[in-house]
């Protein structure tokens, strides 16, 4: 058997070909791709506005500039995702906490989440931004945490990076009902690529051209924007210190043809789960939890095990050549984040989480004898 990965990209031939196409184009940096690719994302999702970005790390710091996030402001997130979840905050000057995890769903805890501002309220600490996180691409429970940011004036980004193509309600991620801004990762071991990509989903036109300048230095050729006359048709204006976060054409190129395949990826997804669910019944592991309100993506399958025997099953499994991984280590744990003095107390949920997860290979082309083999060396490891 050969090495089986944790994630793996799927590029076909129909996204070959219009790659290069593309590459052989006029445009190859900013032209029609991008505009067809931030359309059937707004399209997909049902959100009115979508500006594609290089990465979800950029979508994201950009995303708390654009709802004014700066020095003396502080935003919150979950501990257990990946650490630009929370250091698009730190970009921005503004101070960083974490709410700890539920430990059904492993998202942000709403009951911590309202605890924790009922507290902050009366020190006046409260966030000007919360970042929820679809770990694993089921959806945080949205509905209450908007409910949360209505009566204590927060701000809300979804970090979407593992979710596109899943559903809360019945209705896509992303399409921002619950939220101020989506963002997605086309990094290539998400659901779909660009390679490096990322993108903002907004339906706030004012967020919207302000993400868009942002991604772009912060200039604007909009005439009807211009703060003063035009000198002729080459003139521009800067208005904001914005950044070079522009997608090419060619990386949009390819996430136009990979979204063609979205549901048909999730479905495959779904089918793995599945497989997952009935191969490990009898296996002594805590299986994913499905919240009722969630139809998750699947970006990853977590499962639990015992925290002892969490790094001898992990290495074991590595050399049985499975790819196995773990998303993530709390992100007050790096050793970046110890300046800031978090107590690990203060997360029982993230801490217990961490010490059992393993994420088990998902992927669409994951064959079926590889997943059984998979089944078979973890039912080995424990027993
Ligand atoms: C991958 C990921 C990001 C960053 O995505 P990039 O596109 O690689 O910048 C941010 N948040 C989460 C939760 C992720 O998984």
């Amino acid at each position: 058997m050969n090495f089986i990965p944790y994630g793996k990209q799927d590029i076909t031939q129909e996204d070959e070909a219009l790659v290069i196409e593309t590459l052989r184009g006029d445009w190859i940096t900013q032209g029609p791709m991008i505009d067809r690719f931030e359309k059937s994302l707004a399209e997909y999702t049902g959100a009115k506005y979508c500006s594609a970005l290089n990465s979800a790390t950029s979508a994201l710091h950009v995303a708390c500039l654009a709802l004014g996030v700066g020095q003396g402001d502080i935003v919150w997130t979950s501990p257990i995702s990946f650490v630009a979840s929370s250091n698009c905050a730190l970009y921005c000057g503004a101070n960083i906490d974490f709410v700890d995890i539920d430990p059904k769903t492993y998202n942000m805890s709403v009951d911590a989440l309202s605890e924790k501002l009922a507290i902050a309220k009366k020190e006046n600490k409260l966030p000007k931004v919360v970042i929820p996180v679809h770990l694993t691409g089921q959806s945080c429970e949205m509905k209450e945490i908007h409910k949360l940011a209505g009566e204590y004036g927060f701000k809300i980004i979804e970090d979407a990076s593992h979710a596109i193509g899943g559903k809360y309600l019945n209705q896509p991620v992303g399409n921002c009902k619950y939220s101020d801004i989506t963002v997605f990762s086309f990094h290539p071991v998400k659901i779909v690529t660009t390679a490096e990509g990322g993108a903002c989903l907004t339906n706030n036109e004012e967020l919207f051209q302000k993400i868009s300048r942002l991604r772009t230095h912060g200039i604007t050729k909009d005439p009807g924007l211009m703060k003063g006359e035009s000198h002729g048709p080459w003139y521009y204006e800067q208005h904001e210190l914005g950044f070079n976060y522009r997608i090419t054409d060619i990386q949009a190129a390819l996430g136009v043809s990979q979204l063609k395949r979205l549901d048909s990826y999730i479905d495959k997804r779904h089918e793995i789960a599945a497989r997952y669910e009935e191969k490990l019944k009898s296996v002594d592991v805590e299986l994913p939890f499905q919240h009722s309100d969630t139809y998750n993506s699947y970006h990853l399958y977590v499962v639990l095990v015992d925290a002892e025997q969490r790094l001898k099953v992990f290495n074991k499994l590595r050399s049985s050549g499975i790819g196995v991984n773990v998303h993530y280590q709390p992100i007050y744990q790096q050793p970046y984040y110890e300046r800031f003095n978090f107590n690990p107390k203060n997360y029982p949920h993230a801490e217990n989480y961490y010490n059992k997860a393993i994420s088990l290979p998902m992927f669409p082309l994951l064959k079926e004898e590889e997943q059984s083999y998979i089944c078979e060396q973890l039912k080995g490891c424990l027993s």
